[in-house]
């Protein structure tokens, strides 16, 4: 494990920024986290049962760090 300590701050999606008029949003302390919680809610959401490299892209491009 290499988790950056120092850097540590709260990650926040919108799914909207991925699939436009959807209100779910996530957040979590790593991208990974915030990656798995939206896998999670476009699996079962949004019948997305596999999240390719791009659609991995799109989700991180989307992430908005506060
Ligand atoms: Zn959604």
């Amino acid at each position: 494990m290499s988790a950056p300590e120092q850097t540590k701050r709260t990650l926040r999606i919108a799914c909207d920024d991925v699939v436009p008029g959807c209100g779910f949003t996530a957040s979590g302390d790593t991208e990974e986290e915030v990656i798995d919680k939206v896998a999670a809610h476009a699996a079962h959401d949004h019948g997305v049962c596999e999240i390719t490299p791009e659609l991995a892209a799109r989700i991180k491009a989307a992430i908005a760090r506060r």
